[in-house]
């Protein structure tokens, strides 16, 4: 199937002199177009437009990969597992509202289209799906795995996450029961005492050490090497973790860090010793929850090794629309004064989130998502000046994986008039977490394939490189991105969605999408 890169056809192709195709790869000349911004004589601006020219390249060839979940066993990890089979059986279930099938909602790349460009004869628009905009691999062809604290098979899983519905369940059981998660690593300080009971598969050690880190990739060249994969992405779609302390000398370098290991620092996360293992394999990772993975030594170890890496946190449901609305609000020029959200839910997640530490993660993870949209709104905030907000999340165990988002937005109007919006968020948490994953591990994939070169006279094949070790690209699916250090952080929405589609677009040759459409308004 499409495992051997045979299956997929280009829907399209790009005629210009700027891109040119081979067997095994697209080339395309791409003029970044920007603005250079200085300050004249008496303090007047100056923009001057900038172009730089870029080589980019996309090897063509579509791998075979594996996603291994670290916490498979749980709420997210059998629903996207569930999922993926579903989809590549093209399962059809009854429901008490009729026959459901299989699809892909919810993720950006299966579930949307982008605009290739404008019909030539009736000028209309001509949309194309946003997955076939690059060659890349399709979810079903994806080879799922991964480890959990927890030995329940995946079928048992499934039951326990009380997620999918029971026709479905039926259907997917067999070959799901047959699927058990690796042991894993359990430091008990970093996740919720109540979580305790659920940790009978793990490595023993409590504490980060070296045969951890080892272990780790010796089971992602294990899972590799049995599935015949090109390509492997890890992804921590486990519980919620503490914070880590950032100490100077235990997690401030690469050096630091592997030494901390080494010597079984306390302040050493699971989380950072899959990261630190997978950084190490070259298998990119990623981090879905909100906890400070990601120290500084581990950014560090991961630009040092090239492997990349991305987080912080899916971006699934009430921080997914804050980013929307706030975006939309504060450029509307409304003056949004205060965020209050509620939450409340009863999955394993909420029973993590329930203790403070834990919990606390998540705050932090909640609160900083509109600063950049506030900053750049110097007509409406003085500098420093901020909407109030406050996030507030209760467990609950009845309502399950039927997260309860409560939000309200103040805002203040023409001439001292206010604006109230209330809204009120139900949906099955995990059903909306599962096609992040997805996309997270597709988009993640692509940027291994993808290079570029500043364009000189001297530059040379060789001089062709990768994108930063820290996936900003990835933004659009998570709450609290992770930007290469000193980079600026972007949480608004479309501008998330625009990085990421007008980088693929640069990469054939394809402009920015533009919403001018002259063609309807000059003539
Ligand atoms: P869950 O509690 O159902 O699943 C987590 C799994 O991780 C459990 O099976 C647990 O046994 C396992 N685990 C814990 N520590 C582990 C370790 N050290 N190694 C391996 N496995 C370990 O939670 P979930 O609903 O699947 O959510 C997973 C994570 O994703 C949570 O941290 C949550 O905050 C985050 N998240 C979820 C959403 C969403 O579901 N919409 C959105 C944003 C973030």
């Amino acid at each position: 199937g499409a495992a051997n890169g045979s299956s997929h056809r280009d829907i399209f192709v790009v005629h210009s002199p700027n891109v040119v195709y081979t067997d095994s790869e697209i080339r395309s000349k791409y003029t970044y177009r920007t603005t250079k911004v200085t300050r004249g004589a008496e303090g007047k601006y100056v923009a001057t437009p900038n172009e730089t020219v870029y080589d980019f390249k996309v090897d063509r060839k579509i791998p075979k990969v594996g996603a291994m979940l670290v916490g498979w066993g749980g709420n997210n990890g059998s629903t996207v597992t569930a999922g993926i089979i579903a989809n590549r059986r093209g399962l059809v279930w009854e429901t008490r509202e009729g026959p459901r099938a299989a699809n892909y909602y919810g993720s950006v790349i299966m579930g949307s289209t982008m605009k290739l460009g404008t019909d030539a004869k009736t000028l209309q628009d001509v949309n194309i799906p946003f997955h076939d905009v690059l060659p890349m691999v399709h979810p079903n062809d994806l080879v799922i795995g991964g480890w959990d604290i927890s030995k329940m098979d995946l079928a048992a899983a499934m039951d326990r996450a009380a997620v999918l519905e029971p026709t479905l369940k039926a259907q997917v059981r067999k070959e799901m029961a047959e699927m058990v998660p690796l042991p894993s690593i359990y430091y008990p300080d970093f996740i919720a005492a109540n979580q305790e009971d659920r940790a009978d598969n793990v490595i023993p050690g409590s504490k980060a050490c070296m045969e951890h880190v080892e272990q780790i990739r010796k089971d992602i060249r294990d899972f590799k090497a049995a599935h015949m994969l090109d390509k492997i992405i890890v992804q921590w779609t486990a519980n919620t973790e503490r914070y880590a302390d950032i100490l100077p000398g235990v997690n401030d370098t690469a050096e630091n860090l592997l030494k901390a290991i080494e010597q079984g620092h306390e302040e050493v996360a699971p989380s950072t010793v899959f990261a630190v293992a997978c950084i190490l394999e070259g298998a990119p990772f990623i981090n879905g929850s909100p906890q400070n993975t990601f120290v500084p030594g581990a950014i560090e170890l991961a630009e040092k090794h090239g492997t990349f890496i991305g987080g912080d946190d899916f971006k699934s449901g009430q921080t997914k629309m804050k980013s929307a609305l706030v975006d939309f609000l504060i450029n509307a020029g409304i003056k949004l004064t205060s965020i209050a959200s509620y939450n409340h839910l009863g999955n394993n997640d909420g029973k993590n989130l329930s203790s403070q530490k834990q919990f606390r993660s998540k705050e932090i993870s909640k609160s900083n998502v509109v600063d950049d949209m506030v900053e750049a709104n110097n007509v409406l905030y003085k500098p420093g000046e901020h909407p109030d907000h406050t996030v507030v999340i209760k467990y609950m165990p009845a309502v399950g994986d039927n997260k309860r988002a409560l939000d309200e937005y103040y805002a203040e109007i023409f001439m001292g008039g206010h604006q109230t919006i209330s809204i009120f968020n139900v949906c099955e948490d995990s059903l909306l977490a599962s096609p992040l994953i997805i996309d997270l591990v597709l988009v993640t994939e692509m940027m291994t394939r993808i290079q570029w070169k500043a364009q000189s006279s001297e530059a040379t094949e060789k001089d062709y490189k990768t994108f930063h070790s820290v996936l900003s690209i990835l933004s659009y699916m998570l709450k609290a991105p992770l930007t290469p250090p000193g980079t600026p952080v972007i949480n608004a929405l479309a501008k998330q969605r625009g990085a990421l589609t007008n980088i693929f677009r640069a990469c054939v040759g394809l402009e920015p999408e533009s919403d001018m459409t002259l063609e309807h308004k000059l003539f």
